[in-house]
């Protein structure tokens, strides 16, 4: 009999009542493993628990919360390789990039430990004779947690860290479609010394135990990360919750980068190769928008397209694949289904698109290239999902800072250029979150903030030490000396 990945509430594994199997998107011949589907019930057993769990938890040495977290981040990196693999096996990024991720997932949990013991406030002068002010962070509550399938580890990674250096009590639920990475780091987290009912993890769908958490009054915060449409439905229904919860939404984008007639054209091709197709093209910052101006567009086309052939497309565990598969038949139906809008539109499709086989069963699908493609188009308006980039024509670029602003999503935005002028006006116009020169709008250090502006992001950013915004509240205490 196959092992079933328990749910992990008030420090038991608990049998559930459904499993699910994790399918291999490389070959769906392969079961990754039997994952709990959890019911109402498991969520309000675990939403209980952080409740009883949090004045102690909140109340706790932050050298308890250091060393928790220190211990977490060592089993993560000398695990590294094996998660990994985990996560390359139930996503679909290639075996590089499941290590890498890992990695990071590693580095978050150490950089938050520190945190846990940087955590301090202000005293302030009072504009009343003899009385002192203190302004203290303190934990929020329960924060409930779900989760996005395209980084697997890094995403749970970068919400638990904070929530528990922060003194926060935890129920996450993780994408219905790759549990396993953060079933692994809950129970590292787990094994690593946190008290009983600190941390919870209940796996199932997003319409049930998604929906029970954002209805349940005593959760005190939603930290969520997932598409536009669903980030709408937590937001209202945090604010219909009585008492309301506090509310943290990371959604989607439609990446530009912008290449101008004076960048260095190999610089520029990379950038592009990276940004849009790299991890299957299924990141929130991929660059799915390609501004290029005039004078350079015909040989980055060309030179980016002759990049595109040599990318190997294959089993994400496979030495030499550059691009794993997509996630699963939905979203590369989404996939095609967006490169025949495209071509009904009267954009040009460049290069790609095709579905291909494999050795094994598996949802491969070549990068696709469009060219003539305008900015009202379908294919440059809405995000994709998938390694589909649209190149859109400027004049120069003023219009193409402009074209990159026309959106209604503002993640992250890039520029290829060798002018300082032209680099220094886009970091400060562009209306993006995150702005990258002569860098893929994807790709991101972990202790600085990471977020969006407009339909991206919604409340404070996640991670560096402005993940503090979310994760505690604040307190100003008067007192008459
Ligand atoms: P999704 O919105 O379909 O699902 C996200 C999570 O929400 C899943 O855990 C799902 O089970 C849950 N969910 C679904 N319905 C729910 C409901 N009614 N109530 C509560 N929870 C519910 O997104 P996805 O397909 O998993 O992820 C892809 C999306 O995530 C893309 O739009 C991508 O841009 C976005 N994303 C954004 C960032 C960022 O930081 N901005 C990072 C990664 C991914």
């Amino acid at each position: 009999m196959t092992t079933v990945f328990r749910n992990f509430i008030a420090g038991e594994f608990v049998n559930p009542a459904k499993a699910a199997p994790n399918l291999n998107p490389s070959n769906t011949n392969e079961v990754v493993g039997e994952y709990a589907q959890g019911s109402v019930e498991d969520l309000k057993a675990a939403v209980a628990a952080a409740k009883e769990a949090f004045p102690a938890w909140s109340r706790s040495n932050p050298q308890l919360r250091y060393d928790v977290l220190m211990k977490a981040s060592n089993e993560v990196m000398a695990r590294k390789e094996e998660l990994g693999a985990l996560l390359s096996r139930e996503e679909g990024k290639t075996l590089p990039e499941g290590i890498g991720e890992a990695t990071r997932a590693g580095q978050i949990l150490s950089f938050f430990a520190g945190e846990a013991l940087r955590l301090n406030g202000e005293l302030v002068n009072s504009i009343r004779p003899g009385v002192g002010i203190e302004i203290t962070r303190e934990a929020v509550g329960v924060v409930g947690m779900i989760t996005p399938w395209n980084f697997p580890i890094a995403i749970p990674a970068w919400k638990l860290a904070p929530a528990l250096a922060y003194g926060n009590t935890v129920v996450i639920k993780p994408a219905d479609l790759v549990p396993g990475s953060a079933w692994a780091l809950v129970d590292i987290l787990n094994r690593a010394g946190l008290p009983k009912g600190v941390l919870n993890i209940v796996m199932g769908r997003g319409s049930v135990v998604g929906q029970a958490m954002l209805e349940h009054p005593d959760v005190a915060a939603i930290s969520f990360t997932g598409s536009v449409a669903t980030g709408r439905k937590v937001a209202a229904a945090c604010v219909a919750s009585t008492p309301m919860k506090k509310v943290q939404l990371e959604m989607g984008g439609k990446n530009p980068l912008v290449v101008l007639d004076d960048a260095d054209l190999a610089t520029a091709v990379e950038c592009a190769a990276n940004g849009a197709f790299f991890s299957t093209g299924q990141r929130c910052t991929a660059s799915s928008r390609l501004i290029v101006t005039e004078g350079i567009h015909d040989r980055f086309v060309d030179a980016l397209t002759e990049r595109m052939k040599g990318l190997v497309v294959d089993d994400a565990m496979k030495a030499g694949t550059h691009i794993g598969p997509v996630v699963d038949e939905s979203q590369l139906g989404q996939d095609e289904k967006y490169i025949a809008i495209g071509r009904d539109e009267g954009a040009k499709l460049h290069w790609g698109g095709e579905r291909l086989n494999r050795d094994n069963p598996g949802f491969y699908l070549q990068p696709a290239l469009f060219t003539e493609v305008t900015n009202s188009m379908r294919i440059a308006r809405e995000e994709i999902f998938g390694p589909v980039a649209a190149v859109v024509r400027a004049k120069n670029y003023d219009e193409a800072l402009a074209i990159a602003n026309d959106t209604e999503f503002g993640l992250s935005a890039g520029i290829c250029t060798t002018s300082l002028k032209y680099a220094s006006h886009f970091k400060r116009n562009s209306e993006a979150g995150m702005v990258m020169v002569n860098l893929p709008t994807a790709g991101v250090d972990y202790h600085v903030p990471f977020g969006g502006r407009k339909g991206s992001s919604y409340g404070p950013r996640e991670q560096g030490a402005y993940a503090r915004e979310f994760y505690t509240t604040v307190k100003t205490a008067y007192t008459l000396a």
